[in-house]
């Protein structure tokens, strides 16, 4: 159901009140509905995109630049699904298995996942060699908004009021009693007996510092709440040729065949073994005209008989042939950090975010490793060959294309000196406070974070229902 006017329903009592209507808190409240439990959305933004409402996005940032905050992400019904990329995969195990967490665990709601991004279940792996595997991504064209309004227009038990502000949460001894909320500005205090934060990869550690401020005796001071902030780097590490018909003789049926672009992965061996970060290489699906030349001018110069080799191949199209992306892991770093602005506010009195990130010397050391170990690959197999770039090979820099994703800042542990909320996904020391979307990740893999924020909220209404229960 749509509220259209809050102050009919204000005094009715919902047992979950989600703050956020992202993938993270709609994935909830779908999966909350299944098991017959009511819960409240409180979103700030508009059904639709709203610039007043984009502005309380304002951030600064501190330290190396990245993608203007108020520009990765967005406001409004569905959140930031609402101009994603719909690249989905899920974590590869290794990754998952250092949060503490059994694979298991989440992985049992991939159906579900599935169906909530339209996807086929099928993310299918073959290995290379012992470093690298080829790894398949789906792409979703789900916008939250769009695909599930209907359906919570038509709900009985998900409510959902819009241009509603959340501030922060109130409460003591451990218990979260009430949120605060300015809905077509008005305050409002709202009850309930659990809060999940789903704000997104920056405000929900924004909306638990102030919660922190505001609150005497609610959260222990030690807990780390905004360090420990991610992102995925996405950056050319260089270019390269490789030759296609080959690498399907290689994997013979494993040999994942559709008509995408291509793409190879570290496996846990390379990670461990070369004390690196994980990481993934991309290829365009379709050729780079422009700079298949240019790879062949060089080829020639340096090695004339492969050049010639490459050149005819290119004639028997049977060339993967341009820049190669990456999307890498970051160091989970205590220093990179969400804090709040000492002087500068927003509309609504909350200090806005402040943020201080430092690119990673690891991630650069990994970029490099990966890209020279895959070549070494495409060597000894001659399948192809590829060139670092300059900065990469000297450990000089990477350049970030673009910074949409937002993770750490609330992360998973057990120690509450280095993490933020359990396993569970509930802040550590309070009954009743729960956290969702990807600002929970220890560490942030290479895959893309949207599949396991679902398939982490899936698994949160379980825990709220045996709670409730
Ligand atoms: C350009 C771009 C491309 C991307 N491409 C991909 C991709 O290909 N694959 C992928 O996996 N991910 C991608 N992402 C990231 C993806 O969009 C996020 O991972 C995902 O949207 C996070 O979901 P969420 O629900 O946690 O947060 P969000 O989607 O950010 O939703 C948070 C919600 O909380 C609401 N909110 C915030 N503050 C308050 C408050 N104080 N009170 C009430 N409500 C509040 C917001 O309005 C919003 O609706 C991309 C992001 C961008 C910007």
């Amino acid at each position: 159901m749509i509220i259209d006017n809050f102050e009919e329903i204000k005094n009715n009592l919902y047992p979950v009140i989600i703050v956020g209507s992202g993938p993270a808190g709609i994935s909830l409240a779908l999966k909350l509905e299944k098991q017959k439990i009511n819960c409240l959305i409180l979103e700030a933004g508009k059904e639709k995109y709203d610039h007043q409402s984009q502005q309380f996005y304002e951030g600064i940032v501190i330290g190396d630049s990245i993608t203007n905050l108020k520009h990765s992400r967005l406001r409004q019904l569905g959140g930031t699904s609402g101009h994603w990329g719909g690249w989905c995969k899920p974590m590869d195990r290794y990754n998952i298995e250092s949060w503490g967490l059994d694979y298991n665990e989440i992985s049992e709601y991939s159906d579900e996942t599935c169906d909530i991004l339209s996807l086929k279940n099928n993310f299918s792996k073959s290995q290379l060699n012992n470093y690298f595997n080829q790894i398949q991504f789906q792409y979703s064209k789900v916008r939250f908004a769009k695909k599930f309004l209907g359906i919570i227009q038509k709900s009985k038990y998900i409510s959902l009021v819009t241009n509603a502000h959340v501030s922060h949460f109130i409460g003591d001894n451990g218990v979260v009693k009430s949120v605060s909320v300015k809905i077509n500005e008005k305050d409002y205090s709202l009850k309930s007996k659990i809060f999940v934060s789903s704000c997104g990869g920056v405000e929900n550690s924004r909306i638990l510092l102030w919660t922190k401020e505001l609150n005497n005796n609610l959260i222990n001071k030690d807990i780390p709440i905004g360090n420990y902030w991610m992102t995925h780097p996405w950056i050319i590490g260089g270019i390269g040729v490789i030759k296609k018909k080959k690498l399907r003789k290689l994997l013979k049926d494993k040999f994942i065949d559709h008509d995408g672009p291509l793409h190879i992965a570290t496996s846990s061996n390379i990670v461990s073994e070369k004390k690196i970060l994980s990481g993934a290489i991309y290829m365009n699906a379709t050729e780079d005209n422009k700079i298949y030349k240019e790879v062949i001018k060089d080829l020639l110069c340096t090695s004339p008989e492969y050049g010639k080799k490459i050149a005819k191949k290119l004639f028997d199209k049977d060339l993967k042939c341009g820049n190669i992306f990456m999307n890498l892991e970051e160091e989970a770093n205590r220093n990179n950090r969400i804090t709040l602005h000492k002087n500068i506010k927003d509309k609504n009195g909350i200090p806005i975010t402040q943020l201080f990130y430092k690119k990673s010397p690891k991630t650069l050391f990994s970029a490099k490793t990966i890209m020279q170990e895959f070549g070494k690959f495409l060597i000894n197999k001659d399948i192809g060959r590829i060139a670092l770039k300059k900065e990469i090979e000297n450990l000089e820099n990477y350049e970030n294309l673009g910074v949409h994703h937002h993770m750490g800042g609330t992360r998973m542990g057990d120690d509450l000196t280095k993490s933020v909320v359990d396993k569970n996904l509930k802040v550590h020391e309070i009954k009743n406070l729960y956290v969702a979307g990807s600002s929970v990740f220890k560490s942030s893999g290479y895959s893309n974070p949207t599949y396991t924020i679902v398939q982490l909220s899936l698994r949160l209404s379980n825990e709220i229902k045996k709670k409730i229960s």
